[in-house]
This record gives structure tokens, C-alpha cells and sequence, in this order.
């Protein structure tokens, strides 16, 4: 299978203040080169969103949402965010069934799989994350967790798809797997998706840093990282991005 262009996401979560999109230019102007070589994506907070892809704008850096309504079409739900409503305000992507949502929020992967078909809907690309607990690794369930959220959590209807296998125990912490680990649940996630378009992009989320990225681009079988807490600042978010080889 050829090569798919790698895609580097930073996720800012319920972080950031108008102020901190200022990182958006600081971060084109250092990525700018490599940004034609691999997709380069910031996630800010919805109400960031607009001003974000303002600020993105005439630079090769793209804009995304970090969840949205599984209603795709515009009703009465106070409070939601249509994807249709990202896309207006300049998302290009929409990271669905992250696992603070999935945890936090009680989301079940049949409400990821309708986010997904919404996101499709809106013409989003949806980046579906899926990931097992350290319980769930301990006992030997890697697998099966993987393949029950690979299998139910994305959208039926074909189209652009991006999964981001992301270990809930690595998140947020200071562990990562080791590159063999990794590559061992991608090729897995690559194998459960037998059938569905080869392009569908893989990527690792979880502790990801300019010290162990470029390690963790090395391991066969990643298309690229979703990006939490060293995303928020261009000097760190850039250091990973500047680590992929495609960069050079
Ligand atoms: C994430 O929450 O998507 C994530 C990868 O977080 P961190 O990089 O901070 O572990």
C-alpha cells in the first residue's frame, strides 16, 4: 500500500483563550515547509473555532472541532453543535468519541458512530478515536476492545476517515507503549478495517512529545498523532511535527 499522507493533530481541549490563538501563525510560520508534506491540524474549543480558521487562513494549517452533535440536521437540542455548524465556521475535521467523552460523558459507541455519520454529513472528516483502559491491557483485552469500537463506533456510510488509536493510560500521563506495541494495535485496526478504502488514516495519540515523537512516527504502521497537552504551545507542537520524517 502506498504511503498516506501523514496527518499530525493537536487537540487543545477545554484549554486556551482567544489570546492563544496567536499560536497559529507562530506555528505556520516554523511548519510552513512540512506542512505540504503532511497534514497539519489544530482542534481548539468550539467557541475558538472561527476566529481560529481566520487565523489559519492564506497559511497551510487546518482547522477542526473536537466533538459535534450526532443530529445532522438543525433542531431544537440547546446547547449542541451541529457538524454542520463546524464546518460553517471553518472545520475541516471533527475528533469524535475521544475517550474523556466516552468516560466523562457516558458516550457509547453507537452515539460516536452517529457523530461520525453527522460529520460525514456536513462534509467533516471524522477522526474517531478508539483506545482500551490499563485494566482492559492488563487482562489481556486489547483486542477485543479495539475491535468491538473499530466495529461499532465508525460511520457506516463511506467516506474520508481518520481512527485514532489512543490507550486511555497513556493519555495525559507521562507512559507511552512501546513502538512494537503500537504498530502490533495499528495492524490490528488496519486488519479489522479488511474491506473499507486503504486510506483511511491511522494515528497515535497519547504522551506524545518532540522527545519521543519521532520514535513514534518511526513505528510502522502510524499515519501520524493526535496531540493533547504539547499541542497548546507552537514551540512544542512544532518540535513534533519538525520530527516526522516526512518533514525533511
Ligand atoms: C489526547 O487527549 O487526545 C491526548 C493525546 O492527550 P495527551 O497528548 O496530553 O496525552
Amino acid at each position: 500500500m502506498a504511503a498516506l499522507k501523514p496527518l499530525i493533530a493537536g487537540n487543545w481541549k477545554m484549554f486556551g483563550r482567544q489570546a492563544d490563538l496567536s499560536e497559529i501563525p507562530v506555528l505556520a510560520e516554523r511548519v510552513g515547509e512540512a506542512a505540504k508534506s503532511i497534514d497539519v491540524l489544530i482542534c481548539p474549543p468550539a467557541p475558538m473555532l472561527a476566529i481560529a480558521a481566520w487565523r489559519a487562513k492564506d497559511t497551510p494549517l487546518l482547522i477542526g472541532a473536537q466533538d459535534c452533535s450526532a443530529a445532522a440536521l438543525d433542531s431544537p437540542r440547546t446547547g449542541d453543535v451541529s457538524a454542520a455548524m463546524l464546518a460553517d465556521a471553518g472545520a475541516r475535521y471533527v475528533i469524535v468519541g475521544h475517550s474523556e467523552r466516552r468516560t466523562i460523558f457516558g458516550e457509547t459507541d453507537a452515539l460516536v458512530r452517529a457523530k461520525a455519520e453527522a460529520a460525514l454529513t456536513a462534509g467533516l472528516t471524522p477522526i474517531v478515536c478508539v483506545g482500551e483502559t490499563q485494566g482492559e491491557r492488563t487482562a489481556g483485552r486489547v483486542e477485543e476492545v479495539i475491535c468491538r469500537q473499530v466495529g461499532e463506533s465508525i460511520p457506516q456510510t463511506r467516506g474520508p476517515l481518520v481512527i485514532a488509536y489512543e490507550p486511555v493510560w497513556c493519555i495525559g500521563g507521562a507512559a507511552t507503549p512501546t513502538p512494537s506495541q503500537i504498530t502490533q494495535v495499528h495492524s490490528f485496526i488496519r486488519e479489522t478495517l479488511a474491506g473499507r478504502g486503504g486510506d483511511t488514516r491511522i494515528l497515535y495519540g497519547g504522551s506524545v512529545n518532540p522527545g519521543n515523537a519521532g520514535e513514534i512516527f518511526g513505528a510502522p504502521g502510524v499515519d501520524g498523532a493526535l496531540v493533547g497537552r504539547a499541542s497548546l504551545k507552537a514551540d512544542d507542537f512544532s518540535a513534533i511535527i519538525l520530527a516526522h520524517p516526512a518533514a525533511s
